[in-house]
């Protein structure tokens, strides 16, 4: 016997939502998933009317989703949005070249204005050539933190009023995680925000619309949609730490499918005591961009990149921040540290 769908009693049933459980058939699932993200996006106050919103797209599956799902709510509840698809090339040959082409595809069939931004432009470093020179394990370190002002200044340059992102349900709950273990209790406080208010000059505020869907539940989506998304891993991915985070989210998810939204839930309701220390946001006095310290952490990698000390950017060595920006000269004690790539 066929199973019926439970939310219309009409149609068949195709899918088991991953979330719910429900049994439901195509329509009724997009309709769950898509006023899901719509209530999200209205509780949260996440845009205005009037406003111009950057998608960071790369071509896979997350912003993929978030692009489809924001045109169709944008449409839908005539929020009043000018939507833009904006990308970052990190250089990464085979990889990121061929999402990219993906991008280039949705721009098409979404007819939105597309922008792109490449390290090597903004840096003059592709990550395939940053790779050669830090190796293997802490190149996710130098991809993140260049990623982050990349899209602060494609926004810019797009003058984007705010940029959302495709960070699912599962992203947030890993990130819960792995702060609890690191104790990292400055992201700790600030990784289940659905959006930041902007921080300091150059940087746009940024909003998470998916940050309630579960990342299974978007596969689904695009399969269902068929919709034209990238799904090769990145060829520099080793990030252990987030991938023992993300086995065990996958194993509790398997026995209990509400673990992702209480671990959410959990990260929400932490509250810091009163009187801990956080530190205290400036601007980096080389390029303007916030940070705690003298120079900010792209800077201080980029200046390791330069000088061949690869290791700069890697821990701790703010006290080393005066010396660079007052350009003084390292120790040979200093330098032999930070050159090596054994890391
Ligand atoms: Fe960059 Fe690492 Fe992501 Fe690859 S896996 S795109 S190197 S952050
Ligand atoms: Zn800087």
């Amino acid at each position: 016997m066929p199973v019926l769908c439970s939310s219309c009693a009409e149609k068949r049933a195709v899918l088991k939502r991953p979330k719910t459980g429900h049994s439901l058939c195509k329509e009724c699932f997009f309709w769950a998933f898509e006023e899901e993200v719509h209530q999200t996006i209205v509780a949260a106050k996440l845009f205005k009317p009037g406003e111009t919103v950057g998608i960071a797209a790369s071509g896979g599956k997350d912003s993929t989703v978030l692009a489809h799902v924001m045109k169709v709510l944008n449409e839908r509840y005539s929020y009043g949005l000018e939507l833009m698809l904006l990308s970052v090339d990190e250089g990464i040959t085979g990889y990121r070249d061929d999402s990219l082409e993906t991008v280039k595809r949705n721009q098409q069939q979404y007819e939105l204005p597309l922008k792109i931004v490449s390290y090597e432009e903004l840096y003059g470093w592709t990550m395939d050539a940053i790779v050669k020179q830090v190796g293997l394990k802490n190149n996710c370190t130098f991809c993140g933190v260049f990623r982050r002002q990349a899209l602060d200044r494609g926004a810019i340059m797009l003058k984007v009023d705010k940029i959302c992102t495709g960070h699912n349900a599962d992203d947030v709950a890993e990130t819960v995680l792995m702060n609890v273990l690191r104790g990292d209790i400055a992201r700790l406080r600030r990784c289940t925000a659905i959006s930041t208010a902007s921080e300091g000059e150059g940087v746009v505020p940024r909003c998470k619309p998916l940050k309630y869907a579960y990342e299974k539940e978007i596969v689904l989506y695009a399969y269902f949609k068929k919709l034209d998304y990238f799904s090769t891993e990145c060829i520099y991915s080793p990030n252990a730490y987030r991938g023992y985070a993300r086995t065990f989210l996958k194993d509790l998810e398997s026995v209990r499918p509400s673990s992702i939204m209480d671990i959410i839930h959990s990260g929400e309701n932490l509250s810091v005591r009163e009187g801990v220390k956080m530190p205290v946001q400036g601007t980096c006095n080389r390029c303007g961009y916030i940070s705690s310290q003298a120079l900010c952490k792209s800077c201080v990698l980029l200046e390791g990149l330069n000088r061949g000390l690869p290791k700069l950017g890697i821990g701790k060595h703010h006290r080393l921040h005066d010396k660079i920006l007052s350009q003084q000269p390292l120790t040979e004690k200093e330098e032999r540290k930070l050159k090596s790539v054994d890391f």
